[in-house]
This record gives C-alpha cells, structure tokens and sequence, in this order.
C-alpha cells in the first residue's frame, strides 16, 4: 500500500492548492509569479520560465509583461515559438535546438525541453506560461494538467493587475526581484551604507572599485571583475578584478591596454546582450561548459541605464550554488542602487578621457601652441612654444603675459619690436577677429609667424586667444637661396656671353687689326665659351643626379689611366703649379664607372688649380686603406683612398661641411675674385655616394686643403660574389 503523501496525484494536488492560495495572495503580480516559478520548479525542475501577458490597463490597449524566472538561461528565447503557442491555443510540449548556428555566439547547440502554455480565459488570452528544461522528458502529461489546471487562476491574476489602472509598474526583468523575497536586514543594511559613498564620488575608478568591494561582500564570492561596456565596438572592456590568480593580475599590469574581449563571448557578454542578470548555479553540471573553469558559480549581473548595459559585474565562486536568491537580491538591489553614479561617473570620466587626449596631441604637436586668457596671458602651452621663443626655464611660469613678458624676452632680438607689442594690443581690443604676423628676430636669425585665433567656451562666450607659431626660418632659407642662386648663375652666364658679343663683334667690324690682337681676343672668346659650357654641364648635372637618373656603368677600372689623361687635360693650368704624383705603381683596380671617376678627381684637381696661388704645390696621393684609417662612420671594408692636397687659401672649419651642397661657396675676397656657382663639390659628393664612397674635407686657412674620397675596390666586390673576372686593367 502506497503511503499517502508518497501518492504523486496527492504531491500534484496539494501543489495545485499552494499555487491557487499564492496567486490569489495582495502581492505585486511580479512577485506572485516568481513564487509560483518557485513552486513550479519543485515540481518539474525546469531550467528557465517566462510568463509573457498583456495587461489590460485603463487606458485602450494592453500592455505586454514578460516575467522571467529568477535562475535564467544564457539562450534566448524564440518570440516565434511563443506566438505560434499563442494561435494554436493549446498546452504543447516539444523538443527544440538552443544555441546559434553562428560560432560567434558563443553558446553551443544543445536539444532542450520546451513547454508552452496558452492562458486562454473566457475566449481571450492573456498570456503564454513557457518553461525550457535541459531534459526532453521532463515534461510530462502530469506537468501539463497541473499547469492547465492553473490557467484560470492565472488570467483571473493577470486581469487584477491589469484593472490597478494605469500606474502599471515598469517592465522588470526576473532576478531583478526575485521570488517573493525582500533583503535580509543584513544586506539591506550594506546598501544604506552604500548610499553614503556613493554621493561622495564622481572617480569612475572610485566608484567601481567601491560597487566590486560591496558585490564580492555581500555575495560571498571569492573572486569578481567588473567591465564596461563599449557599444561601438561591442565588447567588454576590464577595468578592475579581485581575487583572481597571479597571471591574470599579471595580465592586466598598468601601462599595458585595457583587456578586453567581443560580448559575444563568455556569460558576462550574454548578459550585457540581454540586458538581464545570468548566472550559472553550477559549471559542472552546465552543458557546452569545460570541465577546466576555474569556478563552478558564475553570475553576471549587468548595471543598466536608460535601457543600455554600461557595467557589467561578473562574480565567480569555487563552491556550486554560492548565488542564493537572497544574493540575487542584493546583486539586483545594488547594480539598481548604482545605476545613476555610474552613469554621471562615466559621462565625467568620458569627458576627462577625450580631454586628455587632446592634452596628448597638443604637446606633441611640431607647433607651437599657447592658449591664452583674455589678458593677454598664457594659460596653456604646449613645449614647441617654449622652445621657438627660447624661453628659459625661468619665464616658462603660469603668470607669463605675452604682451609684456613675451615683448621683452625678445626685444633685443626684434628687427622691428613694434610689429610684436601691436599684435598683442590689437588682439586684446578686439578678441573676436582672427589676426596673423610673421616676426623676425636676429641672432640667431628666425623668422616667425603667428596665427591668434579667439578662442570660445561651450557657450560660445569669449575665453581668450590661441596663438599658433610656426618657424619658417628653414623655408625663407631655402627661399633665399633659390633667389640667390638665380642671381649667381644669371651673373655668370651673362658675364662670358658679354664678352664673347664684344670680342666678336671687334673681331667683325676692325678688319685692321693686327694678328696678335685678333688671336687674343678669339682665346678669349673660346675660353668664354667654355666656361659657359662648364656651366651649362653642371646644371645639367645636378637636375640629372638629384632626379635619379644618372646610372652608374660600373666595372674594374685602373687608376694609373684616368691620372695620365687628366694630366694631358689639365696641362695648360697645370704649368703654373707643381703637381706632385705620389701612387703605388701596383695599385689594384675599383669598382667604378671610369667617366664618372675622371669626373670627380678633375673637379678635386680644377678647385686645388683655381683655390691656390702660383708656383705652389699640388698633390695627388692614391692609396689602399683600411677601416682604421677612414673617418668616423665611413663604411667597414678595403677601400681606395684618393686624396687631392693644396697649399691654397684654405677653408674654415665653419665653411667646410657646408661646401659640400649646392650653391654653397665661400664668401671671402679670394674667392670673389674667382668664377663659379658652387656646383662643382655638390656634384662631386653625389657621384662619389653614387659609388657608395665618403668625401671630406681636412682645411687650414692660409694653409691649404685637401679632398679625400674613398671608391671601393674591384677585390672586395669580387670577394663578395664569389666570381674572379678579369679585370680590365685599364
Ligand atoms: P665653385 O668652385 O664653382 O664655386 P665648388 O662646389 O667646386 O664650386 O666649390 C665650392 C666652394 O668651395 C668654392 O667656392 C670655394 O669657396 C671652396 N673651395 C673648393 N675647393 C677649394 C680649395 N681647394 N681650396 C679652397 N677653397 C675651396
């Protein structure tokens, strides 16, 4: 004989009553029904419940309410299932697919359990009861009379809620207020005090580390995180943790980015997602779940304003249901407590951040930035403004007022002080127009130029001024130097070719002169002509090298050669001075291109010739060197070493790294007297660097100079590509 309360139609019996007495209990209907997911739970063991109805309020309309049961599931629920519940007007039971198809979502395919219950009353629905559990057969035809046996009761529920009229309470989600429950008076007293922290606080970091500290208290969770949530990108974003293990801390050191990771991942992601609490009670026993979590509890609890996750609070446990209802209720209590701080915490902390990045790039910024007040004085100013004036440290104060402190820093230097006390003036009188100058200031020399624009504050009310300078010393230079250049080879095509039409034009129109004369005067012509095709070459040159063009045709070349023939050329101007030989007989051949070679020591030999008195000597040595005996930062390896000495008038050290780009020359008496554009050692330095050789200098004033460059050795390629071809000897 089976014991009475054995008897499972009594067990579902006496369920029926204890739900009827509850559903007819004065308690918000919210409420009543987290009671009854309670009962019902007993009764079934579902996994997760909603009841979805639609309150008739006062109003015309209905309202719908989806009511969900306080343990929930990370799947969503298919809207689609519930209407086609709702028109087939029937209690059905079925077996269905939960997860996504989608890898992204995160959740894996499982097959639940899926109960749909219509509540139709009085040929009108008022709502759909639905419960999903992870086991197919739970249920049973028993579960769907108890259910259906409690439908009456349930519209009769829904109708009273409906007719309290139009205050109808938000709609909430489950855990929000679970099951019937209200705070034990030991948690409601960790909110009170809660409160009083939370007004004293608008530190993002702050209140966040404040919410951890309350949820890991009043949860008995040994480890929780909180992140925010970045709409944009959809993801999470880690802000702070406690209680996790070395590498994670390790993980997230300061300096190194945010963690952060796509919501479409992890528990905390699907509760941002759907905007509601989830948790798991128990990891092990969770399918799609591995067995290595490091916790068995999860809950993620989501911090919600206006309708939007902007926290999300993740608490894990290493004890399966640590997460009570009571702790869902406090969580729910607390994540609704903090909503509004940290929503002003944000909006500040988002402000700040924005201005702080703009703080980065107006320091970093190449131009110098200063904003100033409407006095004149500088409030703000990034570093390039100190360095282009020079300010020493002791004026980069905050009372530093550019119409008299700025005036006289720079007075001295000033070419026309003026310019910079009315620019300030007339920024001051009238704030609202936009005013430019551009400032010239002596030793050094600098040429400024400055933007004042007015500067507004988000009321559009004047704030004061933002000055923008920039140095175009560098660009007037080069500008400079183009009209300097125009200048220098103007004058020096127009000398020769004044001489050429006035010798010719004698030779043409005094057919009395004597031969002596006439032949003086043709040399003269050619000599002029030569000079200008010198010129003409060099320009040519230049735009050739500098466009990249110019290939090398490169291969053994012997030097004995080249030096026999430019002796031959240089004959004529050679007479005058002494020229000295000094080359090791065996001299092994470069790798180079011949012309370009005879090219560059020509140049070296025609300035030693033009740069140095008569009678004296010239010397042109050629050897083979070593790393140790080339000049700092030259190149490792064997090398040709080709030097061309004078005892000319020399260079000074100020004028000798100069000499070698274009249009420099020395501007001294001696050199005036001579002719050129400062062409010859810049075409020079390229085709020596278009061997992958150095030139340089080594000068005394009054002493003489000489030009070194290295071409490297026709061996030395060799030896690197590994082939011996006969070398040309030339
Ligand atoms: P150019 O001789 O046509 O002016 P270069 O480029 O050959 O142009 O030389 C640039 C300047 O370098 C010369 O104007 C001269 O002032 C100086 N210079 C070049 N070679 C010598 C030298 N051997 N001795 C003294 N000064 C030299």
């Amino acid at each position: 004989m089976i014991h009475e309360a054995d008897d499972p139609t009594t067990d579902m019996l006496s369920m029926v009553a204890a739900a009827s007495r509850l559903l007819h209990e004065e308690q918000p209907l919210v409420q009543r029904i987290h009671r009854l997911f309670g009962l019902l739970r007993l009764a079934t063991r579902y996994r997760d419940g909603r009841l979805t109805c639609w309150l008739q309020s006062a109003r015309p309309g209905a309202t719908r309410q989806q009511i969900y049961s306080p343990e929930s599931w990370a799947y969503p629920w298919d809207d689609r299932l519930t209407r086609s519940v709702a028109l087939g007007g029937k209690t059905i039971t079925k077996t269905i697919a939960l997860g996504s198809q989608q890898p992204a979502e995160g959740l894996p395919i499982i097959s639940a359990g899926y109960l749909g219950a219509p509540i139709f009353w009085g040929g009108r629905l008022w709502g759909i009861l639905e419960l999903r559990s992870d086991d197919q057969g739970r249920f049973t035809s028993r579960i769907i009379e108890l259910i259906d046996s409690l439908k009456a009761q349930l519209a009769a529920a829904i109708a009273q809620e409906g007719s309290r009229g139009a205050q109808l309470p938000a709609p909430r989600f489950a855990s929000e207020t679970p099951p019937g429950l209200t705070l034990s008076p030991s948690l409601r007293q960790k909110i009170i005090a809660l409160n009083e922290q939370l007004d004293l606080t608008i530190d993002l970091h702050e209140l966040l580390g404040i919410i951890l500290r309350r949820a890991l208290e009043g949860s008995g969770a040994e480890a929780g995180a909180i992140a925010l949530v970045d709409h944009e990108q959809r993801e999470l974003v880690l802000q702070l943790y406690e209680g996790y293990e070395a590498e994670r801390a390790n993980a997230a050191l300061t300096g190194m980015p945010r963690q952060r990771w796509h919501w479409d991942t992890g528990l905390a992601g699907q509760a941002v997602r759907m905007r509601r609490p989830l948790l798991v009670r128990d990891a092990g026993r969770e399918p799609g779940l591995p067995n290595s979590l490091p916790f068995r509890a999860e809950l993620a609890a989501p911090i919600i304003v206006h309708d939007r996750a902007l926290a999300v609070l993740i608490l894990h446990s290493r004890r399966a249901n640590t997460f009570s209802e009571q702790v869902l209720a406090f969580i729910d209590a607390l994540r609704e407590r903090v909503a509004r701080p940290l929503a002003r915490a944000t909006s500040y902390q988002s402000a700040y951040e924005t201005s702080y990045h703009l703080g980065q790039v107006f320091s970093s910024l190449p131009i110098g930035l200063a904003l100033l007040d409407l006095n004149g004085r500088v409030i703000r100013a990034n570093p390039t403004w100190h360095q282009v004036w020079r300010l020493p440290d002791r004026l980069q104060r905050p009372s530093f007022y550019v119409g008299i402190d700025l005036v006289e820093h720079l007075l001295t230097r000033l070419a026309d002080p003026f310019r910079l006390s009315e620019f300030c003036d007339l920024g001051q009188r009238t704030p609202d127009q936009v005013f430019e100058t551009s400032l010239q200031l002596r030793q050094p020399y600098q040429e400024l130029h400055i933007l004042s624009v007015p500067t507004r504050d988000s009321q559009q009310q004047l704030t004061g001024r933002l000055w923008v300078v920039s140095d175009r010393t560098r660009e007037r230079e080069s500008e400079r130097l183009k009209d300097e250049f125009i200048g220098i080879v103007s004058h020096e095509l127009r000398t020769p070719l004044t001489s050429i039409l006035g010798y010719t034009e004698i030779l043409l129109n005094r057919r009395d002169l004597d031969e002596a004369s006439q032949n003086e005067f043709l040399t003269t012509v050619s000599k002029e002509a030569e000079r200008l095709e010198k010129l003409v070459k060099d320009l040519l040159d230049v735009s050739r090298l500098e466009a990249g063009v110019v290939k090398l045709n490169r291969w053994a070349v012997g030097l004995w050669q080249i030096i026999e023939e430019l002796t031959m050329q240089l004959h004529t101007q050679l007479v005058q001075h002494k020229l000295l030989i000094n080359v090791d007989p065996a001299l092994p051949p470069v790798f180079a291109d011949r012309d370009k070679v005879k090219q560059i020591i020509f140049n070296l030999l025609s300035n030693a010739i033009k740069y140095s008195p008569e009678k004296t000597e010239i010397q042109l040595t050629i050897r083979c060197v070593e790393a140790t005996d080339l000049p700092p930062g030259h190149p490792v390896g064997q090398w040709m070493l080709i030097t061309v000495r004078d005892q000319g008038i020399g260079i000074a050290p100020e004028d000798q790294a100069r000499l070698f780009e274009r249009f420099q020359r020395v501007d001294n008496s001696n050199t005036r007297q001579k002719s050129g554009v400062g062409l010859g050692l810049y075409i020079t330095r390229l085709l020596v660097e278009l061997h992958g050789g150095r030139i340089w200098v080594q000068s005394e004033v009054g002493k003489g100079s000489s030009f070194s460059f290295t071409l490297p050795l026709w061996t030395a390629l060799r030896n690197e590509l590994g082939t011996d071809e006969n070398a040309d000897g030339g």
